[in-house]
């Protein structure tokens, strides 16, 4: 890694505890004591994600005539399981240290435990990962379900129905954001492998000939989401996975990965996955899931080419992007330099005082910004505090209405990035935003 930017060694240790102190990522049940790597996301954290979904499925969905959304169940029945090939084969191998009794993946510790140096473990298993319940107050055979592992099934099930309802044909895209589920052995590095996590896939349908086309097409796409949303290019690369690498059913597979302080790891994986599903649901079913091209009086299965993130890993990835310390007036500041979209607060506004008149005004504006933005209101503290307040969480814009502002109806505006103020008029205050975030 001898070309990869120098990273502070405590980021890691930094963004988790911004994350906590200000209402981010909780654990969850913290007043139990935590309960085994699942965490909340609070105020400010459900903010960010739902920001990072939505502009996830504003690129791939929204604004794209050639891909549809569905929102489908995470119970799921055996039968779709057995099918996907996950229940005999969605399995980590799984050892225990012989000294310590820790238990491993097998493939994530190069042969040495990690909690007390030991080289002895026993013979490695093969460990389901999905969460097994019951549906129905009966126990038994008849009444198992599982917690989706990932939500591309649910695509692949309702290809006809989608086929049949929506008009659309090869090449064509259904998508999902959703929870999944894995019982994974070793989560950890804060929210990067967690058990309950969320998924943004793609499922891209397409004639066989036309696959690899695709699956270039939709690495440069992810790759260049990244990008946009401001990681920058030091911190992200792409890792093609040699032939012997690949899962049984690929064709290719490509992840992007982003400079983790722990070093590169996955962020999203994109892979050709060939026929195999459709075929494995029709051979199970019983439902034919081919494609009927009227134009060319052909039938065959179309190729699937799946871009498949995690929402959650996605988040912290930019939030480790976006951490920054510099000084401002003589004293360092936490700054978090997140693209206005992902921002949980897009404004704050700030009241120079608590004086009725200002906070009036403060109310005026908030009803012009509210609807087209996320916006804070804060009222307590020095000016600078809130300010630093603010640039901790990442807020793009300030706006402070003052005694002045009674007089000549205007406020000031802060950018974060500059600190630089400038003062503009409240009627004119909207199009000065939405100009700042490049919507005009
Ligand atoms: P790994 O090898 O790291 O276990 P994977 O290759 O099995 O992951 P995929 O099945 O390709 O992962 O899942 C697609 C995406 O979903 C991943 O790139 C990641 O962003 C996210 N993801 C998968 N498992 C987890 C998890 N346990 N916690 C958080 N995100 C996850």
């Amino acid at each position: 890694m001898s070309d990869a930017p120098i990273q502070d060694p405590e980021l890691l240790d930094k963004v988790t505890n911004l994350a906590k102190r200000r209402g981010f990522i909780f654990q969850s049940a913290e007043i139990y004591g935590g309960f085994r790597s699942t965490y909340d996301y609070g105020p400010l954290g459900v903010n960010m994600l739902r920001n990072v979904k939505n502009a996830w499925w504003q690129v791939m969905v929204q604004q794209r005539m050639d891909v549809v959304g569905i929102d489908a169940a995470i119970l799921g029945p055996p039968a779709v399981w057995a099918a996907s090939g996950h229940l005999a084969t969605f399995t980590d191998p799984l050892v225990d240290c012989r000294k310590c009794k820790e238990r491993w993946r097998e493939d994530k510790i190069n042969g040495v435990c990690p909690n007390c140096g030991s080289t002895e473990f026993t013979e490695a298993r093969a460990f389901n990962l999905m969460f097994k319940t019951q549906a129905g107050p009966v126990e038994g055979e008849g009444a198992t379900a599982y917690l989706r592992p990932e939500t591309a099934q649910g695509m692949f099930t309702n290809f006809a129905n989608v086929l049949a309802t929506s008009r659309k044909k090869p090449p064509f895209g259904i998508a999902q954001v959703g929870k999944s589920f894995r019982n994974e052995i070793t989560p950890g590095n804060f929210v990067f492998r967690t058990r309950e996590f969320e998924q943004m896939e793609l499922e891209f349908f397409v004639p066989p000939a036309e696959a690899d086309t695709w699956y270039r097409y939709w690495i440069d796409l992810r790759y260049n989401w990244y990008l946009n949303l401001g990681i920058a290019k030091d911190f992200l690369r792409l890792h093609e996975h040699a032939k012997e690498d690949l899962s049984h059913y690929s064709r290719g597979t490509t992840d992007v990965e982003f400079l983790y302080p722990w070093g590169w790891d996955e962020l999203e994986g994109i892979a050709n996955r060939g026929d195999y599903d459709l075929t494995q649901h029709a051979q199970a079913s019983g439902v034919s899931l081919d494609y009927f091209d009227q134009a060319e009086n052909e039938r065959y299965t179309p190729y699937v080419i799946e871009p498949a993130a995690g929402a959650t890993r996605a988040m912290m990835a930019f939030l480790l992007s976006a951490y920054h310390e510099d000084e401002v007036e003589g004293e360092t500041r936490v700054v978090l330099r997140l693209d206005w979209r992902l921002a949980p607060y897009q404004v704050a506004v700030l009241p120079l005082s608590k004086k009725p008149e200002l906070e009036g005004v403060s109310q005026k504006v908030l009803e012009v910004l509210a609807p087209y933005f996320t916006c804070d209101y804060d009222v307590t503290q020095s000016i600078g505090k809130r300010y630093r307040r603010q640039d901790e969480i990442g807020t793009p814009f300030c706006i402070t209405v003052d005694f002045d502002t009674l007089e000549d109806g205007a406020v000031t505006v802060r950018d974060r990035d500059t600190t630089e103020q400038t003062r503009v008029k409240i009627e004119d205050l909207l199009g000065d935003i939405r100009a700042r975030t490049g919507q005009q």
